[in-house]
């Protein structure tokens, strides 16, 4: 089982943010911009979200999308 939190997707880097409260959508979203504002402060990453990327928003919404042309 993996460490709860935010790892930083930059291969290499090891540096993790972690969600203090795993039931408050406000600890998901501080934990999510933490790592996010270290991947364009320590890396210059801008991470593009894609349509289909589980995030901490509504499985259900994403589920009503229709599927991306191949
Ligand atoms: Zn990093």
């Amino acid at each position: 089982m993996r460490t709860a939190g935010f790892p930083c997707r930059l291969l290499g880097c090891e540096r993790a943010f972690q969600v203090i409260d795993q039931r408050s959508m406000d600890a998901l979203r501080a934990a999510s911009s933490a790592r996010s504002d270290h991947e364009v402060n320590a890396h210059g990453y801008h991470h593009l979200r894609l349509p289909d990327e589980p995030s901490y928003t509504s499985y259900q919404r994403a589920k009503q999308k229709p599927a991306p042309p191949k």
